[in-house]
């Protein structure tokens, strides 16, 4: 999951940007309003924290602007002030939600999980498919009823296969969504996790679930072993 941060007060920003990342969230920051907003147009993220008063351009004119555009990323309100009149306004632009500073973290998180949830049309903090279950908060994996013990980029990798099923997703999308650089063709870092996940995930059951779309990326589907 890849979040843009647009905050000029340098140290929310980068506490944003430690903590998301500690929780395997790809975190992007922009300081500056017409930055931020230029990086939410050519980007693909599944979310965008987005704060009010910046230089630049403000929050709600930005999210007027990317509404406007038909980029409906999500988008949480960073607002300073308890102003019913700021969330109205934010709403009316169509942010998701809005988290009123000084916030917890914990409770941006669950807020993150939440609009996430929606976006990705699932019920729970649980997603599963075929017999394989991810618990998004303790990031325990099980297929068949056995835990699986996964590193916390092999869960990312996972977690984004999970959310995108039945859909090939090339080296570049799982680089922009897993990893924070930029894909560099002459790695092999993405096949190398796919090995690992397979592995972990895979070995020793007829039904395979990551395969391999020669010369495009992966899919995550079903499928017996032949
Ligand atoms: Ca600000």
């Amino acid at each position: 999951m890849k979040i843009l941060v647009i905050e000029d007060e340098k140290k929310v920003a980068n506490f944003l940007q430690k903590g998301l990342k500690e929780e395997q969230y790809v975190v992007d920051v922009a300081y500056d309003g017409l930055e931020g907003e230029h990086l939410a147009k050519t980007n693909d993220y599944d979310l965008i924290l987005l704060d009010i008063m910046l230089p630049g351009k403000d929050g709600i004119e930005i999210l007027k602007t990317l509404r406007q555009c038909q980029v409906n990323i999500p988008v949480i309100m960073l607002t300073a002030k308890e102003m019913v009149e700021d969330k109205i306004k934010g709403f009316n632009a169509g942010c998701d939600d809005y988290i009123s500073k000084p916030f917890s973290f914990e409770e941006l998180l669950v807020r993150i999980r939440a609009v996430l949830r929606r976006g990705g049309g699932a019920l729970s903090n649980v997603i599963t498919f075929a017999d394989l279950t991810l618990d998004l908060i303790s990031h325990k994996v099980i297929r068949a009823g056995r835990e699986i013990e996964l590193t916390a980029k092999e869960y990312t990798l996972l977690e984004y296969l999970v959310r995108n099923p039945n859909r090939v997703l090339t080296r570049t999308m799982i680089a922009e969504h897993v990893w924070d650089y930029n894909y560099d063709s002459f790695t092999n870092v993405i096949d190398v996790y796919i090995n690992y996940l397979r592995n972990k995930v895979d070995r020793g059951f007829d039904t395979k679930l990551i395969h391999t779309v020669r010369g495009v990326g992966y899919v995550l589907k079903e499928e017996q072993k032949k």
